[in-house]
């Protein structure tokens, strides 16, 4: 027998699959992409040969494709310029805390 369940990507109710012990994702495709991404990144992190094969393959489709990013940065704009807002974004984060650091550091110094 199934019972109602709240899917853990869009929170919609559905009633699992009797076969399928423990479901927590309906059926829509949206919501099996975010299952398999998460079940991916779950792996990467915690299993080490996984990890490795997967940079590795990684690597071997780079060298067999070597264009394939200049291309796609070079036809997608959009892309090109969130990323490069986002690395802005990180960069001042960055440069934020280590000020902060330094600032800390000095405070301490000039009390003693
Ligand atoms: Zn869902």
């Amino acid at each position: 027998m199934s019972t109602m369940q709240r899917c853990a990507a869009c929170r919609r109710s559905f009633r699992g699959r009797a076969q399928v012990r423990g479901q927590r994702y309906c059926a829509a495709r949206a919501c099996q992409r975010v299952r398999r991404k998460r079940w991916h990144r779950t792996k990467r992190r915690t299993d080490p040969d996984y990890h490795e094969n997967q940079a590795r393959a990684q690597a071997a489709w780079r060298d067999r494709h070597p264009d394939y990013w200049r291309v796609y940065r070079a036809t997608h704009a959009h892309y090109t310029e969130a990323n490069r807002a986002q690395q802005a974004r990180r960069d001042a984060a960055r440069h934020l805390a280590k000020s902060d650091a330094w600032t800390v550091e000095l405070t301490v110094l000039s009390r003693t």
